[in-house]
């Protein structure tokens, strides 16, 4: 399906049912103002019979086609504070209010692969777009480890622990 070339779209991760969601931006604004609520991320699948869950899906590798599939996506909120405009890497230009850092979770479906991967993002929220998803995004220690400690509250797991 054309909407699957690029960009994001939700994927049952029973029966392979999947539908255009054109709003990520929308979902990681939500999310935002739900205070990182994981369960946004777990839509019930719509196809009779079938009790997966849709989440929210992309290609890792466009020549492969192979499926990432969303599990969490959590972010450090504006209101944190913890990034001053004069520590911004970027200078005083980028405030504190226009930078969404955030870690998604995601794993390979039908790969048998158990284990997970992190991708560290960013968003304007000036200018929230897609775009932005993809750059490189350059956190200081204070804010990857307020992620890190953002994620563990809000999915339960001990992550990083055992280093
Ligand atoms: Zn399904």
């Amino acid at each position: 399906m054309d909407f699957q070339k690029k960009g994001y779209w939700w994927e049952c991760t029973e029966c392979g049912f999947s539908k255009k969601d054109p709003t990520i931006v929308k979902v990681i604004q939500q999310l935002r103002f739900e205070s990182w609520n994981q369960e946004l991320l777990n839509q019930s699948c719509p196809q009779n019979n079938c009790h997966g869950i849709l989440k929210i899906a992309f290609y890792r590798d466009l020549k492969e086609k192979d499926t990432a599939l969303v599990q969490h996506i959590v972010g450090i909120s504006f209101d944190d504070k913890i990034r001053e405009p004069t520590d911004s890497p970027f200078g005083k230009l980028q405030t504190v209010i226009d930078f969404l850092p955030m870690m998604w979770e995601w794993n390979l479906k039908d790969s048998g692969e158990e284990s997970s991967y992190f991708d560290l993002k960013h968003m304007s929220l000036h200018n929230p777009n897609v775009q932005t998803l993809t750059n490189i995004v350059s956190l200081s220690e204070k804010e990857l480890s307020r992620l890190i400690s953002i994620y563990r509250e809000k999915t339960g797991k001990s992550f990083l622990n055992n280093i």
